[in-house]
């Protein structure tokens, strides 16, 4: 017995060790500041070391890094044919639930991979799955400080210079719903001059993720109301902004089954009654709801081969820490359902006739009007519906390859593309008189005139 301690003082003490050293438990709901989001990270990765990894995408305004926490059977490496999934939280600083959601979900997946659950091991095994929970860390600290009771609407929603972060990202809207009508390109539209300077350090971050990992699906966590938000954001006509047109993307009908995959797994989201509005079945069109330019959800469709969602998930945007347990129940089959649909669709690779893969390639879905690329690895994705599509593949130097497949509600259906190289373009003089074919000539283009 130390001196000094009488029993029960050393029972609390050791008790207290004991606690410290175990993983959040599911009956420990608290607010997380940005140490013990950290912390709360790094507990998950010592817990479960062999299936996660945790690294930074870059520092925010004030130098707090962007942590993302990896959860994946190889982590650190991309897997052909295995999606890249990403769920982002907390980009308005005070709309705090995606936040402690998705620290939750991290532990979620750890904790059920390790007891065995056969539905997380798969998961873990075919998806690599990236978990942002914070992506403006310097904006919750401000609310975080005010508390749950207090928080006003909007004190902490922007990064620590008060940008909001989803009114940053390059508008690429404006050029796609140009090139609708002039049949321009349809997909990784280009980002203007100087983009790099005209974006905050956390957009700027993102960007650079979405550049550096070939994501598949992914969720953007809010919070202030309760609906499943889909693309486009952005209304395609500028003189009645912020009155209340839909907006669809060519992939309109995939969306609402995405955004509906959420809902309909959430306990009460697809009710659609909530906070004093009402969407059916608890999802809307962006812009149908109101119009907004530089979100991230649009830049993720227009930039990248990422489809995204965004997801309102609590009238208070800083609930207090009583209402987190159940906010968890009601939200934690949704969160996998909804990862679970980047199994669908179709995906395979791109090869060139001898078997090496070929990046960059187009994988382009007749009758709609966006187009998916293959990643470095020569692997591509294309969510789609259950239906018959004709899919066309084509690089530069191939020859197009198309095919018609069956996609089933099921796995994604595996669809490789073995490209021919381009035969050397050739010009057949060809000879009008006489069965005489006098001349074999072929005169290859690159070498005739200019
Ligand atoms: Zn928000």
């Amino acid at each position: 017995m130390v001196r000094g301690w009488t029993t029960p003082q050393l029972g609390a003490l050791l008790l207290g060790l004991l606690l410290l050293g175990t993983p959040a438990s599911p009956s420990d709901f608290q607010h997380h500041r940005y140490d013990e989001l950290v912390r709360a990270l790094l507990a998950v990765h010592s817990q479960c070391p062999y299936i996660s990894r945790v690294y930074s995408i870059g520092r925010s305004a004030e130098g707090r890094h962007l942590y993302v926490l990896e959860v994946s059977d190889n982590p650190g490496v991309h897997e052909p044919l295995e999606p890249e999934f990403k769920y982002v939280g907390n980009m308005h600083g005070n709309e705090v639930l995606g936040r402690e959601l998705l620290i939750k979900f991290a532990e979620f997946l750890c904790e059920e991979y390790r007891a065995g659950n056969h539905r997380i091991m798969q998961l873990v095994h075919d998806t690599r799955i990236h978990i942002l929970p914070s992506m403006n860390p310097d904006g919750y600290e401000v609310a975080a400080r005010q508390g749950p009771e207090f928080n006003g609407y909007l004190v902490g929603r922007g990064n620590s210079r008060e940008i909001d972060l989803n009114r940053n990202f390059p508008d690429l809207n404006a050029l796609m719903y140009y090139y609708e009508k002039t049949n321009g390109r349809n997909h990784h539209l280009p980002l203007p001059d100087n983009w790099e300077q005209q974006v905050e350090p956390e957009t700027l971050a993102v960007i650079k993720w979405m550049q550096n990992y070939n994501f598949v699906l992914s969720a953007n966590l809010h919070g202030g109301a309760v609906v499943a938000n889909y693309p486009f954001d952005k209304s395609r006509d500028p003189r009645i902004r912020g009155r209340t047109t839909y907006a669809a993307s060519p992939d309109d009908k995939l969306f609402k089954k995405l955004a509906k995959a959420y809902s309909y797994a959430h306990s009460w989201m697809y009710k659609g009654w909530n906070c004093g509005d009402y969407f059916d079945e608890g999802i809307t069109n962006g812009a149908s709801w109101y119009s907004l330019s530089k979100g991230m959800q649009d830049f993720n469709y227009l930039y990248t081969n990422c489809f995204e969602i965004t997801l309102e998930l609590s009238c208070n945007k800083f609930p207090p820490a009583s209402a987190l347990p159940g906010e968890w129940l009601g939200n934690r089959e949704a969160l996998v359902s909804y990862l679970e649909q980047v199994h669908h669709g179709i995906k395979g690779m791109v090869y060139d006739e001898n078997n090496n893969p070929i990046g960059d390639a187009e994988v382009s879905v007749s009758g709609v009007n966006h187009d998916v690329t293959s990643g470095v690895d020569g692997d591509y994705f294309r969510l789609l519906l259950p239906g018959t599509y004709t899919v066309t593949t084509t690089a530069p130097g191939y020859l197009p390859s198309t095919t018609t497949v069956t996609v089933g509600p099921a796995e994604a259906t595996q669809l490789h593309f073995y490209l021919k190289p381009l035969p050397k373009q050739t010009l057949n003089i060809k000879q009008h008189h006489g069965k005489k074919n006098l001349s074999s000539t072929k005169v290859p283009l690159n070498l005739g005139p200019r």
